[in-house]
């Protein structure tokens, strides 16, 4: 087997949108492509349609019974694809964030008709901070949607991307006739059908060619022209370079639900995205083609069925081969673990695996140790960056409704933070404790699952916090950082790692401990160099 050739088969992506742009569908339509499903439907909706606590728990419920949607993996023309899945619901973008720390690249689905939408922007931003190559589909082109031109402006100015078109629509809505595909430089005609032989398509390499209007008609032939015409004077020439780097994004056109431009977006995407990338740790840049095995925990989920309280965490293989019942180091505990039964993710299963490759996700069944970010090797003192708390958007304390659980209580809040279902923060002044999540979905979650998991029974109460900030002292001896800690002990916390946190009661306050403590930083996210 050779190990260079397998990392250069991998394409590990993740596929953002805001919540009905198409991301169920188009993940569809890329696995009937991969013949990983043989009906459509075969995707599970994981989306909450709702935001009804019953609504997320029988999400999770099909998800514990078949975790794998969390990765479908699936060969295509000898690559092997690995998508993981990122909720596109509001609460739950910080799974989706710490799920962008394990992808090489990403494919954005904008609806035609809505535009760049808010969760589209964020995730993006985020994309861009991380320079993850990324291409565009612009999806359900059989609707009326917005002007080809006026969106292509639109995902420049509002993701703040470069984009390069490597297809246009030729029509659009009632009038969609097809695409032309610049890349391969032919046209695929469009005729509504999902089941049309998806290679039907017809050779153009001169768009001059008088075929074209014969074939689409005198007037859509002279506006394609006239519109490859502008696109060649206005965008640059695809670079893959560039898109390699992040500095170019190039944008195809489709409708995923009739299956249409969703061939020509995975041939390019099989050809241009990169394999497993190199990744930065603490300590140094590990390479992917490294022979020592790294990999870092992005994802914990918990299994639903209450009798059987064990875990999956997900490791994306950054380095080396990951073997099975080979010990490895897990940094943060400093001891080694051996996994007798790793899973591999496939579009509808998960199966016990001898040996993944750096690109590769991973599910370790868990009692109890890990936690997101947590890095394992084969010795080496490795810690992989990347993975930060965001501050959250609520704060409740959280009281213990049945003095005689409090143990379970206890473990049951430590396990879902470990989980990063949530935040824990540990108030200086009395030890309470309160919770922060990014959605108020999240606090019903957390009360369920700790009754039902752990048998434990809370209640909450508010808490009114306007951003928790970490806290980094210039120097920690000063008078300075010492005024600090003893006048504002009563908003004063620590996180789950003895992180000191700020919580600050509301923007005024926020701004005018920053005017009054200027060498006392306060920084939104928990990991700053
Ligand atoms: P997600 O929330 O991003 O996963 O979106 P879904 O894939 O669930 O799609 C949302 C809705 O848009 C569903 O009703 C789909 O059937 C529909 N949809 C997806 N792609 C297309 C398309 O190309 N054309 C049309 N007309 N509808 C589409």
């Amino acid at each position: 087997m050779n190990f260079k050739k397998e990392i250069a088969k991998r394409r590990t992506f993740g596929i953002i949108s805001h919540p009905d742009a198409g991301k169920t569908t188009l993940t569809e339509k890329l696995l009937l492509f991969g013949g990983a499903i043989q009906e459509a439907g075969a995707v599970k909706n994981n989306k909450i349609k709702k935001s009804a606590t019953s609504d997320f728990m029988e999400i999770e419920r099909q998800r514990g019974i078949s975790v794998a949607t969390s990765v479908l993996a699936f060969l295509y023309k000898d690559k092997k694809i690995n998508i993981l899945d990122t909720p596109g619901h509001k609460d739950f973008a910080e799974d989706t964030f710490r799920t962008l720390t394990a992808v090489d690249s990403v494919i954005v689905v904008i609806d035609v008709a809505k535009g760049v939408e808010e969760q589209t922007k964020k995730l993006v931003e985020v994309c861009r901070m991380r320079k993850i190559p990324m291409i565009v589909f612009i999806n359900k082109l059989d609707r009326e949607g917005k002007d080809a031109f006026d969106l292509l402006d639109e995902v420049e100015q509002e993701l703040g991307l470069t984009v390069t078109p490597l297809s246009f629509p030729i029509g659009m809505g009632y009038d969609f006739k097809g695409i032309y595909n610049i890349y391969e430089k032919n046209i695929n005609l469009f005729s509504g059908d999902s089941k049309k032989n998806i290679e039907d398509t017809i050779a153009f390499d001169d768009l001059s060619n008088p075929d074209l209007d014969k074939i689409i008609g005198d007037k859509a032939a002279a506006t394609l022209r006239e519109n490859i015409e502008l696109i060649e004077g206005v965008y640059p020439p695809f670079n893959k370079q560039a898109y390699l780097e992040a500095n170019q994004q190039p944008v195809f056109f489709g409708s995923a639900l009739n299956n249409f431009g969703v061939r020509e977006l995975l041939d390019c995407f099989i050809e241009i995205a990169p394999p497993p990338r190199d990744k930065m740790a603490q300590e140094r840049l590990v390479k992917a083609d490294e022979q020592q095995m790294t990999g870092f925990v992005f994802k914990i989920h918990a299994n639903m069925d209450p009798k059987h309280r064990d875990r999956l965490a997900f490791v994306k293989v950054v380095s080396g081969t990951f073997e099975r019942n080979k010990p490895y180091l897990h940094v943060r505990q400093d001891k080694k673990l051996k996994f007798s039964s790793p899973n591999a993710f496939f579009a509808e299963k998960k199966e016990i695996v001898d040996t993944s490759f750096p690109g590769d996700i991973v599910g370790l069944h868990d009692t109890g140790n890990f936690k997101i970010g947590d890095t394992l090797t084969e010795g080496e003192t490795i810690h992989y960056k990347g993975i930060p708390s965001f501050s959250p958007e609520h704060f409740r304390y959280i009281n213990n409704a049945d003095p005689m659980k409090s143990k379970q209580l206890y473990k049951g809040i430590d396990q879902l933070m470990d989980e990063g279902v949530a935040q824990l923060f540990t108030l200086e002044l009395n030890g309470r404790k309160v919770i922060g999540t990014v959605g108020a979905l999240q606090y019903e979650v957390i009360q369920y699952r700790l009754e039902h998991e752990y048998g434990a029974r809370c209640t909450y109460e508010n808490f009114p916090v306007h951003k928790a900030c970490w806290v980094e002292a210039n120097d920690p001896n000063s008078d300075e950082f010492k005024e600090f800690k003893r006048v504002k002990q009563k908003f004063l916390a620590t996180d789950k790692r003895g992180q000191l946190v700020f919580l600050a009661d509301s923007a005024f306050s926020l701004q005018m401990t920053q005017q009054k403590y200027p060498n006392v930083k306060l920084h939104f996210t928990s990991e700053f160099s």
